[in-house]
């Protein structure tokens, strides 16, 4: 890796920012501001810093309408405002509001008035992630700790089916593997990590022991050591690919250590059993805390993907794929997520807001995106999906440009302060979410009174 000269060239400095990338959202980043940019960042890792020092090739910076020959148009706010709403409020049956994990909870709340409103389904991106994981949560219980009391006091962390070096580089530096705790003085000395996944990754390489069973052998290694842990006998030699000793000899570990934690991801969720993998690991939690003290946390992406799962779970009951058709909200898995009404082709207005389903989403929703009304609200050219747009609705970045408040994946609340200004022409998330529901309000208004 080359070296990198320090940064000298600044005017201002802000402390204690949020970082706004990956479920970490470590909170203790320096930005180094000079004429009104962010032209430095201490303490975040690679990919942290290189969101917060975007890059302005790619802001999305004005209002844009395609126009009839295909092209996107600059547009004044009013009038891309006006025809966003006309679109949500003029005729549409199945509008879908798909997005929200890179924005703030304040503008959630606008968000959930305007669906409720026009009776919209509003969906975040654990339909393509962590969707698993909430079902099992509500099958089997959600043994969950926090991150500070990770740092202080696990001796054990497992990471499950994720690759925390990779996807959240601070994560052993500053919760897990090597920070030193109120009960783990020697930091990294006091602890054991073992990574549980069939790929010998990087945090594999990190830890002291890897448990590398088969690809789809997820269920049935933690089932063996479920038996194990009841004690049961296990009849085969080999399970998943690990011969039974080694399994014995892990959950002896698990079950005498003081304090363990389980970190999942979507290795975890997204293999051949889905959510009944995650039950089973948190079966396992449950029999592990017979013996002594465990938990487990699942590896949230977007810093905010959790926000809307926790927020929308305490406002209408559901984590996400909330249906709001019937004037009151209601949940069913493979029938009222994105994907699942893509493919049957049942949305007719898409309102995406900072998501990229352009890139994430199978081919077949995405066709039918092509072939209905979608309106973007983000702060990037977020390539497939902006090409997709028939509205564009440059917003602002949370953490750096506009406050707001975003949850971490141990389900912490963290308050994301505001460093810099925005471009004059953007306009804050929670702004355009409101003022489209003040807009959509207002068309509907009027409907009801020419009736
Ligand atoms: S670990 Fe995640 S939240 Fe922390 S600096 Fe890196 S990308 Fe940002």
């Amino acid at each position: 890796m080359a070296y990198e000269e320090p940064i000298t060239d600044y005017d201002e400095i802000v402390e204690n920012c949020t970082c706004a990338f990956c479920g970490c959202n470590c909170d203790d980043l320096t930005y180094l501001i000079k004429d009104g940019h962010v032209v430095g960042v201490r303490h975040a890792c690679r990919l942290g810093a290189s969101k917060v020092m975007e890059d302005m090739d790619q802001r999305l910076l004005v209002p844009m309408i395609r126009n009839e020959e295909g092209d996107l148009v600059e547009a004044d706010w009013d009038t891309a405002l006006d025809k966003a709403a006309e679109l949500i409020a003029g005729g549409a049956v199945r509008p879908v509001f798909y997005g929200w994990s890179e924005t703030s909870i304040e503008t959630m709340k606008h968000g959930i008035k305007l669906g409720e409103l026009v009776g919209a389904v509003l969906d975040n991106q654990a339909t393509i992630c962590h969707g698993p994981s909430l079902q099992a949560v509500q099958n089997a219980g959600y043994p969950v700790n926090t991150l500070g009391e990770v740092k202080n006091r696990a001796d054990m962390i497992v990471y499950s089916g994720n690759n925390a070096m990779n996807s959240h580089p601070r994560h052993l530096g500053r919760y897990s593997a090597f920070p030193r705790g109120y009960f783990r003085k020697r930091g990294r000395f006091d602890k054991t990590i073992v990574t549980m996944d069939p790929r010998y990754t990087d945090t594999a390489k990190m830890s002291d022991i890897w448990v590398g069973f088969e690809q789809n052998g997820d269920y049935e290694f933690y089932n063996a050591m479920r038996a194990v842990l009841r004690g049961k006998k296990l009849k085969k030699d080999v399970i998943s690919g690990i011969p039974k000793e080694d399994i014995e000899e892990l959950v002896e570990a698990m079950k005498t250590t003081q304090y363990g934690s389980l970190f999942f991801g979507l290795g975890l969720t997204h293999t051949l059993s889905k959510q009944r993998n995650i039950d089973i690991a948190i079966n396992l939690i449950q029999d592990l805390n017979k013996f002594t003290k465990w938990n487990l946390v699942p590896m949230r992406g977007h810093f905010n993907v959790n926000g809307f799962n926790i927020f929308m779970a305490f406002e209408m009951g559901f984590p996400y794929g909330v249906d709001f058709s019937r004037g009151y909200p209601r949940y069913m898995n493979g029938e009222t997520n994105t994907i699942d009404l893509l493919t049957r082709e049942e949305p007719d207005v898409f309102m995406v807001i900072a998501a990229d389903p352009g890139a994430h989403f199978p081919g077949g929703a995405n066709r039918h995106l092509a072939n209905i009304p979608v309106i973007q609200i983000d702060i990037h050219w977020g390539g497939p999906s902006t090409e997709l747009a028939d509205i564009v609705l440059p917003g602002s970045f949370i953490g750096v440009e506009a406050a707001g408040t975003s949850y971490r994946m141990d389900g912490v609340p963290i308050y994301m302060k505001k460093a810099i200004d925005k471009p004059e022409t953007c306009r804050d998330d929670e702004w355009i979410v409101r003022e489209l529901h003040e807009r959509v309000q207002k068309i509907k208004g009027s409907k009801i009174a020419s009736k």
